[in-house]
């Protein structure tokens, strides 16, 4: 599965990966990422297995601007 992160709409706020730090990496002044281990072919685009998919929710759902997504 897909997770999309927005970043140019990120602020920044450290939910996502607190909330799920396997997939998710704040990176200060810049926005969030997806982790080296799940980057798909950029950092705004994460490639996850069933195993995430509650994580990656989780974050979803932490996120105050809603500008993550899992297709
Ligand atoms: S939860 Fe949303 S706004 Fe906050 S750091 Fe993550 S992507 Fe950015």
């Amino acid at each position: 599965m897909k997770v999309l992160i927005k970043q140019e709409e990120c602020i920044l706020c450290g939910n996502c990966s607190a909330t799920c730090p396997k997939v998710f990496i704040l990176v200060p002044g810049e926005s969030s990422k997806i982790t080296k281990e799940y980057m798909g072919k950029n950092d705004s685009e994460g490639e996850i297995d069933e195993s995430l998919v509650d994580c990656v929710q989780s974050a979803i759902d932490s996120c105050p601007v809603e500008i993550i997504s899992l297709e």
